[in-house]
C-alpha cells in the first residue's frame, strides 16, 4: 500500500524507544488477563471463547520485571488492560510497584468497571491515576445483550466510585454498533452536560472471532457525528493532543467532551507512540499487524536484563505501519481481549 510516511512532529520529538519510521514509544498497554467477566459482542465470540491456561501468563514478579525494563527504555505512560484488569489477583500490588519505578508518570486502566467499586479507592491509593470504562448504553436490557449478561447498574456504581476516589478525568467508551446501541449515542453524549467526562465512540474493528459483528454492524465515525448533531446541532471542535486517538468535540455549553475514535475510517498511525504486552508476555507493535516478539520463554530462559533490553529495542524498531482493513484485508490473529485494547 502506497502510505505516506510523515510522522505528527510531537510523536517524532517525544521520549521513548523508536521504530524504524522515527516514532518514539512512550505509551506501555499490558494486558493483565485474557479473562473477562463479560462478554461482549463485539470483542468475544458467543461459543469456543478458549483463555490460556495460568502459567502461559506472566507471573507478577515477570511482568514488573518486563515493565521496569520498558520504563528504563523510555516509556512513562503505562495503561493496564485485558481481558479484565480488575480480575488480575494483586491488582493493586501490581500498580504500586510499577508506579514505584522512577520515570512512570501515569498510570491508567480500561475496565469495564463490574466489579470496580470494591476497590476504586485501593487502587487510586496504590497509583492508579485515570480510568477509561467501556459502556456502550444506558438502556440496562441493551446492555445486558451487548455484554452478554453484563448489569448496567453494578457498573454505574463502580464508574461513581472511580470518580469519588479522583479518577479524573473519567473516559466512557462506546463501541457503536448497527442494530445494537447506534440510536443511544445521544444518550451517552449527554452524560458530558453535566460531568466533566469524555465519551468516547469507538469504530468496532473486525477482530479474531467477531469478524461477521464487524461486517454487520460497523458504524463510521462521522455517522456517529451526523446522529449526534441532528439531536444536538452543531458540536464544537476541540484541540486535540496529536497521541490522543480521539478527535474531539463538545456539545456547546457542556462541561465534558464526545470523542470519536475511528481506526477504520481515520487510521492514526502517523501519531502512535504505543506498544503493546500481551498476558502471555508478548511484545505485540500493532492491534491490527500481527507481528509480536516473546519475553516470556526469554526470561524464563534466563536472559539477563541486558539481553531484554537489546531485544526490546530491536522488537520496537520492526513496529510496522498501516493496514488495510477497511479495504477487507484482516490479518489479526487474535482477538481484542487477548491483545489488550
Ligand atoms: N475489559 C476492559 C474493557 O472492556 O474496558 C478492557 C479490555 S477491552 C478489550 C478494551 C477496549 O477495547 C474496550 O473499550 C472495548 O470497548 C474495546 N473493544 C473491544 N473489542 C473491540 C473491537 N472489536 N473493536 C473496537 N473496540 C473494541
Ligand atoms: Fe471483556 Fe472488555 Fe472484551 Fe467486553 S470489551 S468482553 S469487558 S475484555
Amino acid at each position: 500500500m502506497a502510505v505516506p510516511i510523515q510522522i505528527h512532529p510531537l510523536v517524532k520529538s517525544s521520549q521513548g524507544p523508536r521504530d524504524s519510521y522515527g516514532r518514539a514509544m512512550n505509551y506501555l498497554r499490558i494486558s493483565l488477563t485474557d479473562r473477562c467477566n463479560f462478554r461482549c459482542v463485539y470483542c468475544m465470540p458467543a461459543v469456543g471463547m478458549q483463555f490460556q491456561p495460568r502459567d502461559e501468563l506472566l507471573t507478577d514478579d515477570e511482568l514488573v520485571r518486563l515493565v521496569g525494563l520498558f520504563v528504563q527504555l523510555g516509556v512513562n505512560k503505562i495503561r493496564l488492560t485485558g481481558g479484565e484488569p480488575t480480575v488480575r489477583p494483586h491488582l493493586v500490588d501490581i500498580i504500586r510497584r510499577i508506579k514505584s519505578f522512577d520515570g512512570v508518570d501515569e498510570i491508567s486502566m480500561t475496565t469495564n468497571a463490574l466489579i470496580l467499586s470494591r476497590n476504586a479507592w485501593a487502587l487510586k491509593e496504590a497509583g492508579l491515576d485515570r480510568i477509561n470504562v467501556s459502556i456502550d448504553t444506558l438502556d440496562p436490557d441493551k446492555f445486558r445483550m451487548m455484554t452478554r449478561g453484563g448489569r448496567l447498574d453494578l457498573v454505574w456504581e463502580g464508574i461513581k466510585a472511580a470518580d469519588a476516589a479522583g479518577m479524573s478525568p473519567i473516559k466512557l467508551n462506546t463501541v457503536v454498533l448497527k442494530d445494537h446501541n447506534e440510536h443511544d449515542v445521544h444518550k451517552m453524549a449527554e452524560l458530558t452536560l453535566d460531568h466533566d467526562w469524555h465519551v468516547r465512540f469507538l469504530e468496532i474493528m473486525p477482530m479474531e472471532g467477531v469478524g461477521i459483528v464487524y461486517d454487520e454492524g460497523l458504524v463510521t465515525s462521522a455517522e456517529t457525528q451526523a446522529n449526534l448533531e441532528q439531536h444536538f446541532g452543531a458540536l464544537e471542535p476541540i484541540e486535540t493532543h496529536p497521541s490522543d486517538p480521539a478527535r474531539l468535540w463538545k456539545i456547546p455549553g457542556a462541561k465534558g467532551s464526545i470523542g470519536f475514535i475511528s481506526p477504520i475510517s481515520a487510521p492514526f498511525c502517523d501519531a502512535c507512540n504505543r506498544v503493546r504486552l500481551t498476558a502471555d508476555g508478548k511484545l505485540r507493535l500493532c492491534l491490527i499487524r500481527p507481528d509480536e516478539v516473546d519475553f516470556r520463554d526469554m526470561m524464563r530462559a534466563g536472559a539477563t536484563d541486558e539481553e531484554i533490553l537489546r531485544h526490546l529495542r530491536a522488537g520496537i524498531w520492526r513496529k510496522p505501519w498501516g493496514h488495510r482493513v477497511h479495504e477487507g484485508d484482516r490479518e489479526t490473529v487474535r482477538g481484542m481481549s487477548q491483545i489488550g485494547g
